[in-house]
């Protein structure tokens, strides 16, 4: 299994990053250096609890349905169903469709602001931000793409699965935090 991370030296060296983390994001690495796979050393912590499990092929988002009307909900909804005309049912957590297609995209130009974790010591680079509209849940879900991926990449009706990611780094590379998240990565499929 190939994570579908990649993994980007100072040398602007760039490869996926294999399972047990970067190889080249070792001690002797020049702190120059900054891996934006880094598994090694680092704790990979979802940046939202319970909202995607899975690492490679068997990465999902995890959403709830209702027992009563099966109405699916993303992000989850843990308390009482959200369909008006539904007296409310058991909440089920289920898998979302790893596929969908393109509803929009737009690219973000500025840097989030807290709880959004980015380092203010690097320059921001935009990221594409990719609405999908997952079929069989008959609802769209938003997500970063992949890096690589810009707006001239994407058309609507476009199809991309969901992989997983990283959103940001935050302290050493001994003890600090690699937070994950989704990503949306075109399958190749067009409209
Ligand atoms: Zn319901």
């Amino acid at each position: 299994m190939v994570l579908p991370l990649p993994c980007r030296t100072s040398a602007g060296f760039r490869r996926p990053l294999p399972p047990d983390g970067c190889p080249w994001h070792t001690s002797d690495v020049p702190s120059d250096v900054r891996c934006r796979g880094g598994t090694v050393g680092r704790t990979r912590t979802p940046v939202v609890a319970g909202w995607f499990t899975g690492e490679g092929d068997d990465f999902r988002l995890l959403g709830t349905r209702c027992a009563a009307c099966a109405s699916v909900f993303f992000p989850r909804e843990d308390g009482l169903c959200r369909n008006p005309a539904c007296a409310g049912g058991e909440l089920v957590e289920v898998p979302l469709s790893r596929r969908g297609r393109v509803w929009s995209y737009t690219d973000g130009r500025y840097r989030p602001p807290a709880p959004y974790v980015s380092d203010p010591e690097l320059p921001w680079e935009p990221r594409t931000l990719i609405a999908v509209e997952l079929a069989a849940e008959r609802m769209v879900v938003l997500g970063q793409g992949v890096e690589g991926v810009s707006v001239a990449d994407l058309e609507v009706g476009m199809e991309v699965e969901v992989v997983p990611g990283v959103l940001g780094e935050e302290g050493d590379d001994e003890s600090g935090t690699v937070w994950t998240t989704w990503q949306w990565r075109p399958t190749g499929v067009r409209a």
